[in-house]
């Protein structure tokens, strides 16, 4: 792409609140983006302190630009991005997903309730700098409307999905941990009406995140982990702030990779479908590929970035996809992460297979993983690739994948060598058979990115 943004990341805009991310920021932002749509528009955010003034801005701007909006107040993404595809022509969550509290964002929808195009973006972005969004007359104004109803129907939805006699009947002991995020209004009453024997963490809605830091990773999770053990519980899960994540703590206490959920779902998902198409990114595991052959499915690889995954998903009629974070997607729910889905397939794998989560992640395909970073100046990056790409093509035999950064396949592993979007860094991420080849690769990854930057 050519143009290059002045204000959209990967999906929306995230920025620190009341510094650049003010009402007035905000209201300009969407008039900007309701002059694009011009229909209704629901809109919805997370637990943040920042959010509920956000959202009266974000509210401001839509009318102003004509749009009527939906309130669907505090609630996950997905649930935000199941309502659009259903109901509405547009939607704005407001939230910082993973992100310190200080944080806040906004992230725009499509009709089909996916994240809005590159084009889009820049057009949002020509408006708001160059441009004057719409500001129609007084007899125009758009109208405000509330939908509390999205919460249970988002969540009934998912339970209608798997097979709830079978999860009842397994009467499993599971731990929730919600980081105090927008999980805390669905993940608790979801795992009740599944059945389950549930015990909260942190599932009292606090923009202060009191409890613990909104990113599930291993390190923030070990109050989850003590209290999985404690309590003999059959499974720990975590979301992260706006609740699109979900991470896996097995019975023993381990912390699931995400990678490793996304193979078991995976597995899943294709048995029952007797096979499909499978889309996730080239940085994730050939555990997904070697899953697809064996049962039937077809895995297509794009860049990074979920997004583009759900676009994929869609484009090919997909029957499932993701990325290694924890972030799965059910296109036939919601074209984007979504946490309830996630959570009801596991309890209802669990439960089906009659066997602990940690067997079930044992039998997996077994691969390890290495992953560094080094520093690169932005204008370095594109010859650094390039030069890498000539060198494997001209002395090795090696295939190559070029679709988002340099992924380099070998007969025992690969290793991808990508620039990060939003850092002067490039990250070097390696698989192998044996975590010593594994960090071998890395190595030589580093080793190719030095030999070309200054
Ligand atoms: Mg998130």
């Amino acid at each position: 792409m050519s143009d290059k943004k002045r204000l959209f990341g990967t999906f929306g805009v995230r920025r620190t609140a009341n510094d650049v991310l003010t009402p007035e920021f905000a209201s300009r932002l969407a008039a900007s983006y309701g002059t694009q749509i011009k229909g209704t528009v629901a809109v919805g955010g997370d637990t943040r302190t920042s959010t509920l003034m956000l959202k009266q801005a974000v509210t401001a701007g839509l009318l102003s630009s004509g749009c009527d909006v939906v309130d669907l107040g505090v609630l996950p993404t997905p649930g935000v991005q199941y309502a659009v595809r259903k109901y509405y022509d547009g939607g704005v969550m407001i939230t910082a997903s993973h992100n310190p509290p200080q944080y806040n964002g906004l992230k725009f929808l499509d009709e089909d309730g996916i994240g809005i195009p590159d084009d889009m973006e820049l057009e949002i972005e020509k408006l708001y700098f160059d441009g004057e969004p719409d500001r129609v007359e007084f007899s125009k104004i758009g109208e405000l409307y509330h939908n509390d109803k999205i919460i249970d129907e988002y969540v009934d939805e998912a339970v209608s999905k798997v097979d709830v006699e079978a999860i009842r009947k397994a009467n499993l002991k599971v731990v929730v941990d919600c980081g105090s995020g927008a999980g805390c209004f669905t993940a608790p009453y979801l795992i009740r009406k599944l059945g389950c024997d549930v015990t909260t963490l942190n599932s009292q809605p606090d923009g202060f995140f009191p409890g613990r830091n909104p990113e599930p990773i291993e390190e923030n999770l070990q109050e989850l982990i003590h209290v999985v053990k404690e309590l003999n519980a059959d499974i720990g899960l975590a979301h992260d702030g706006d609740a699109d994540r979900t991470i896996c703590i097995d019975e023993k206490g381990n912390f699931v990779l995400g990678d490793k959920t996304f193979t078991l779902v995976e597995k899943q998902m294709l048995k029952e479908n007797d096979g499909g198409i499978i889309v996730t990114t080239v940085a994730t595991s050939q555990a997904i590929y070697d899953v697809a052959e064996e049962y039937n499915g077809e895995v297509i690889a794009t860049a990074v970035g979920d997004l583009l995954v759900a676009r994929k998903l869609k484009e090919e009629d997909g029957l499932f996809g993701g990325e290694e974070n924890g972030g799965l997607i059910f296109p036939d729910f919601v074209y984007g992460r979504d946490a309830v889905m996630t959570v009801a397939k596991i309890l209802e794998i669990v439960a089906k297979e009659n066997k602990p989560l940690s067997e079930l992640v044992d039998e997996l395909p077994v691969y390890y993983a290495s992953k560094m970073k080094i520093e690169c100046r932005d204008d370095e990056k594109e010859y650094v690739m390039t030069s890498i790409a000539e060198e494997i093509q001209t002395t090795t035999n090696f295939n190559l994948d070029l679709t988002d950064g340099v992924k380099i396949l070998k007969d025992d592993g690969w290793v991808i060598i990508r620039p990060s979007g939003t850092e002067p860094i490039f990250r070097c991420f390696s698989e192998s058979d044996s975590q010593k080849k594994a960090d071998e690769m890395t190595e030589w990854g580093m080793s190719l990115i030095k030999k070309y930057k200054k």
